[in-house]
């Protein structure tokens, strides 16, 4: 009988991801695996096939990889299962010189049980794994079930959702966040169909600049919204094996006239948006893209001064002077938060995207680099 005071701990389920790219890579997977399996503390369930997939993201040149997964039940507390899995890095001499550089071995912590955990060291579920498809499909093979609790599906829909034939990637973003060049980079790459907005943000084009607020009715609203919805329609979605990429989500737009318009034009506008959304095609698949109020204010300085404009500083110009100064940005500000808000909630008239891919857009390279990565992945 177990004593009163003695808790009986249930072992907790993780999932990992593993990849090798330079030396005996098929060695070293089994070697990483069995240090696992023999691991006081760790029991190995399953190990998925070795599968050969090509470099993404990181220094040209480099050789194929490997890929695999093992699902392992473990008393370890998430950061200490971390830790181990370095330690197994580190014996079999992983070195960490440039991000998604050529290695021995990686192993990444994709999920355990279904938390949520986000620590200065670590993520989970791995930010990444909802377009991997070097990661996904190995994952597949062992724990189809497993629900990833973001995406609120299993990784077996995971793997379907960015096999679509017709895959829609949606690049969002507040005006000033960079989504239009984020998404012409993701296109020219991948050769997808690129979808630029009709105009920017509703109520903030150049060409409505000069007045005071976005327009207060909901029909000015609406008639924005039929353009935006216009290039989604379900009916003349083109059969195109290379996908389409929008700079632009039409739930962002009701996010938006949800922002200014006066209650009481609320309730027409969302009913006349639910019809035109459940006639659009929904993003598989969004690479959102986040920045500080900071950066805003900066490239709202940088381009008073600038003389050619880019998209990233035209939209955020003209919203500004919609929305007037300082307030402009808290606005936009406002408006990202309830992006990230409906991503990871939902409550949209669409359902809420399976892979949402979060970018840091301060540094747009960098985030140009990361969209990229995340799209290649899922070829
Ligand atoms: P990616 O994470 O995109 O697959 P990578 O595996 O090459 O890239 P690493 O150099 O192995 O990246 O890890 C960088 C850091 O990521 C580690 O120091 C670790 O603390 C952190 N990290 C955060 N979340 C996780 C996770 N779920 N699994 C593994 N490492 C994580
Ligand atoms: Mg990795
Ligand atoms: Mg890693």
């Amino acid at each position: 009988m177990v004593p009163e005071t003695e808790s009986v701990v249930r072992p907790s389920r993780c999932l990992i991801g593993c990849g090798a790219n330079v030396g005996s890579r098929r060695e070293q997977l089994d070697q990483a695996i069995d240090m696992l399996r023999f691991m006081p503390g760790v029991e190995m369930l399953q190990v998925s096939r070795f599968v050969e997939t090509q470099p993404i993201g990181g220094p040209p040149g480099q050789p194929p990889f490997l890929n695999a997964a093992c699902l392992v039940e473990t008393s370890f507390a998430p950061e200490e299962m971390l830790d181990m899995l370095a330690a197994v890095e580190n014996t079999l001499h992983r070195e960490r010189h440039t991000r998604w550089g050529p290695r021995t071995i990686d192993l990444d912590l994709l999920m355990y049980d279904e938390q949520v955990i986000t620590t200065e060291r670590l993520q989970v579920p791995h930010p990444r794994m909802t377009t991997r498809r070097f990661v996904l499909e190995p994952a597949t093979e062992i724990a189809a079930d497993l629900r990833h609790p973001v995406a609120g599906c299993t990784l077996r829909e995971l793997l379907e959702n960015i096999s679509q034939r017709h895959l829609h990637v949606a690049v969002v973003g507040v005006p000033g966040s960079g989504a239009a060049e984020v998404a012409a980079a993701v296109a020219d790459v991948t050769l997808a169909r690129l979808l630029h907005a009709p105009t920017a943000l509703p109520g903030c084009s150049p060409a409505t600049a000069h007045q005071a607020e976005p327009p207060a009715t909901s029909r000015a609203w609406r008639e924005r919204v039929e353009a935006y919805a216009a290039p989604l329609r379900e009916s003349q979605w083109p059969d195109d094996p290379h996908g389409t990429v929008a700079d632009y989500w039409l739930e962002g737009v009701r996010l938006a006239a949800d922002a200014w318009l006066p209650p009481a034009e609320r309730e027409s506008f969302l009913s006349a948006f639910e019809q035109v959304s459940h006639e659009t095609v929904c993003p598989h698949v969004v690479l959102f893209l986040e920045v500080r109020q900071q950066t805003l204010v900066e490239r709202m300085a940088y381009r008073s001064h600038a003389t050619d404009s880019s998209d990233v500083f035209a939209d955020l110009v003209a919203t500004q002077a919609a929305a007037g100064g300082k307030r402009g940005v808290a606005a936009l500000m406002g408006l990202q938060e309830a992006m990230a808000e409906c991503l990871l909630h939902g409550g949209g008239c669409c359902p809420r995207p399976k892979a949402v891919i979060h970018l840091a857009a301060d540094d747009l390279g960098r985030a140009v680099l990361d969209a990229v990565a995340a799209v290649e992945a899922i070829a």
